[in-house]
Order: C-alpha cells, then structure tokens, then sequence
C-alpha cells in the first residue's frame, strides 16, 4: 500500500475535480475543502499491569449544512490528523449522495487494539467517550464504528454518554448491538450497499454479473459481506480474496461465506481449503477479473497498481482506496469505477435507519431496512447516471461528486449569510 498520497489532498483534489462542471464560487468551494473544526486529544489510561500510557485521538466535524456530523471511529496505528480530515470530509459527500439529512465527520485513536486486553481497549474507549461528550450528541454528532471498531465500542460510548448525561439517548452513537438499541440489518448495510451498487453498475453497463468473476482486497466487514452477497444474491463467482496476511485463489470461484468462517477460526483467509493457490495482495489487484471490490484501506491502488489493473469494473467498498493519480490512469483505460461514496453508504444509510428508530422508539424488521437501503441506493445510482451522461462526465466519481456537491451548497446558500 502506498503511503505516497495524502488523503486529505486527494479528497481535495476530487472536489476541485468536480467544481469544473458546476458552477459554484470558488469563495464557497474554498469553504468545502476543509473542516469546520477538529478535536485533537491525548487518552491517558492505566494498562492492566498498573502503568500509563497515552493514545492520540482525533473527531473532525466537516460539514454540517445538511444535518448533524455523521461518521466512524476508527482504531488504526496509522490514524492521523490528515487522515481523519479526509475520512470527515468523504462522509459530507457520502450522505450527500444518498441524500439522508446528515453532515460529515469521522474520528480515530491511534492504536492497534490487537495490542491490548479488552479491559484496556474498554478503558480508551470509555476515555474517548467522556472527551467526545460536549461536541457529541442526537442532534449534534453521531459517531459509528470503523475499521477496527464495532458493536463493542458503540455499546461502551452510548453507555458513557448517556451515563455522563444522566439520561437515554441511544440515537448519539448508531452500529450498536440490537439489545442496546441498533438496527436490524446494519452489520450487513455497508456490503449490501457494494452489492447493489455491483448489481447496477453491471445492469447499466450492459454485463452480466451472473456467474462473473470477482476479487475483493480485504475481508473485513466490509468485503466479507459483500463478497458473500455479490456471490448469494447475485450469482457471481468470487475467485479471490486477500486480508493483511496475503491473498487466496480459485479461478473456479469458492464458497464466500466458508472463507470467512475460516478467517474467524484462525485470523487469517490464507490456508483456506477452497483456495487452489496464494498470492500477493498486489497480484490480487491486479487479476484478470469482471469485478475488483478494493475492501480495506485508502490508497490500496496507487499509479504503479493501476498501470496493471485489469478487472472491468471497480466497485469501492473501502473509503479512498484508489490515490487520484490513479484515478486517472483508470479513467484513461476505460476501467469503470463505481466510487466509495456510493458503493459503502450503506453503512451510513442503515445509520441513519438506525438513529430514526431510536428517535422514534419504534423499530423495524429487517426486510424493512433492507428493502428502504435498496430504494436509497439505486436512488442514488441514478441521479449518479444521470449526471454523468447530463454532464458528459468521463467518471463516475466525478459524476457522484457533482451531484453531493450541488447538494450541500444549495443547503449552504438555502440557509442565507451568517454572521
Ligand atoms: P475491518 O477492520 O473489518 O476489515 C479490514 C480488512 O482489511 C481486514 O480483513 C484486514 O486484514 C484487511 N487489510 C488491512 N490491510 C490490508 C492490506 N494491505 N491488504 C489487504 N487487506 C488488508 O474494516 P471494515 O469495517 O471492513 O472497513 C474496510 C474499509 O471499508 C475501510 O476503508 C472503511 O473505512 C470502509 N467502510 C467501512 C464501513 C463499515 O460499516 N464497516 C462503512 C463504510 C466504509
């Protein structure tokens, strides 16, 4: 993985990208290119064995003309301010595009929970939670898990907050377990998301998805799930998958879903029995495949990856993953990407089911939330299509960047001038 693009500069160069075919003032474009304010903290717990240690952690508050911050806590040791700025600022975008009535922000602690007993990590959390307290809340800030993080840590800050504030108020936090108030559906949103946005983007471009080979770079929530839906719902046959340890493959496709399983039971998708050979997560980028869910961190494809990229269609299920230098290598080998801002809002989406529920005390059944994400998604494909062939665009980032653009500035401006 390059550590040559910095994400915070990618994302701004996608806005500009997209500011060329709208017609916005460049003193209001200035204004969506960095956060509205950032909280930079130091977390000082006590380890189990009586020392102390200090963790850096960050909450960037990007844009919130349309609704409250929204947006995940990651645990990552290469969390950085940069980092979370460019994470705050894709989830202003991504509600944007599917048009659910939030802003953006993101946070992370930098650290590798792997490292530390459960006691600990619980110990950081709750120490995240109290410093998050006055900027969070329903209205204000609604944080969600990230890499690394789940329905363990959403339980644990709900808990604080509402401990803190001596009140109930799950809708501070969505991702949470369903006993503490989440929503059916949410752990699976985020691959569903990638495989409605496949299942379009294959219908659209005039493929077939049945029987379709796919590889998908990391396995994670994100990518297990969406290769387990793409390979269930769709028929399509996923013949590689990779994590941090390296990658496996079939060219016959295999079982998804066992793959996962056997990642639960030893850390690892490698030794995977349904695999005919390992490989590199380079060669996996770079397989000759229908379909490439990139599924784990930013700048997963750089310019020298993308010169080798051979699969037809890009679906991004990790936020960021292809560096706008390659980009445009993509875009110029008529490789089509269906960006993360569409592909992974699902997670979002299901969020803000969640926080609905939680407003209304009223909950739904699963068939409901996966039915509305459904609606939501192809929603937002189209006004996507439409802006890309309104605009003569020559990518669909571009196109789904023009439209959450002309979204969040018409609210901008709706809202009049202030102070
Ligand atoms: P996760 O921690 O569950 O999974 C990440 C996976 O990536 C792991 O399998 C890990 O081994 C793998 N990985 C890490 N480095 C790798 C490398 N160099 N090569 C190959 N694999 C590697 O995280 P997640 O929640 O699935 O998130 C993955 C991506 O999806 C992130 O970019 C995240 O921001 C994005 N995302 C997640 C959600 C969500 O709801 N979980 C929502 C929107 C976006």
């Amino acid at each position: 993985m390059s550590d040559e693009a910095n994400p915070f500069e990618s994302l701004q160069e996608q806005i500009d990208d997209a500011a060329a075919h709208l017609d916005v003032r460049e003193d209001v474009l200035e204004r969506l290119k960095h956060p509205e304010r950032i909280l930079e903290t130091n977390l000082t717990i006590e380890l189990d064995d009586g020392s102390l240690e200090t963790f850096k952690a960050f909450r960037s508050q990007f844009n919130g003309d349309r609704g409250p911050y929204k947006g995940g806590i990651r645990y990552h040791p290469g969390v950085s301010r940069d980092e979370v700025k460019a994470l705050s600022g894709w989830m202003v975008y991504k509600t944007a595009i599917v048009d659910i009535p939030y802003g953006g922000g993101k946070g992370g602690i930098v650290i590798d929970p792997r490292e530390y007993s459960d006691a600990e990590v619980e110990r950081v959390t709750r120490s995240f939670a109290t410093e998050l307290r006055p900027i969070i809340g329903e209205n204000k800030d609604i944080p969600a898990p990230d890499v690394n993080t789940g329905q363990r840590e959403m339980n644990w800050i709900k808990d604080t907050y509402e401990k803190l504030e001596n009140t109930t108020a799950p809708g501070v936090i969505t991702g949470k377990a369903l006993d503490s108030g989440g929503s059916a559906g949410r752990v699976e949103a985020t691959g569903r998301s990638t495989m409605l946005t496949a299942r379009e983007a294959f219908q659209y471009l005039g493929k077939d998805i049945e029987g379709a080979s796919v590889a998908v770079q990391g396995y994670g929530n994100a990518g297990s799930v969406a290769a387990r839906l793409i390979e269930e719902e769709l028929d399509g046959r996923v013949v590689a998958v990779s994590d941090s340890s390296g990658a496996i493959y079939n060219e016959d496709g295999f079982d998804a879903a066992a793959a996962k399983d056997h990642k639960d039971e030893t850390g690892s998708v490698t030794g995977f029995e349904g695999a005919e050979e390992e490989l590199t997560n380079e060669e996996l980028l770079t397989l000759d495949v229908d379909l490439l869910v990139p599924a784990a961190l930013e700048n997963a494809i750089d310019a020298d990856i993308a010169e080798d990229v051979r699969a037809d269609v890009v679906v991004e299920a990790a936020n960021g993953p292809i560096t706008p230098d390659a980009d445009d290598i993509l875009t110029e080998s008529e490789v089509e990407v269906f960006p993360d801002i569409l592909a992974n809002a699902g997670g979002v989406t299901v969020s803000y089911f969640e926080w609905v529920q939680n407003r209304q005390r009223f909950y739904w059944t699963e068939e409901r939330v996966n039915d509305e994400l459904e609606r939501v998604i192809t929603e937002a494909f189209d006004a996507l299509t439409d802006a890309y062939e309104e605009n003569d665009l020559s990518n669909f980032r571009t196109a789904a960047y023009v439209v959450a653009i002309r979204r969040v500035v018409d609210a901008f401006q709706q809202g009049g001038s202030w102070p």
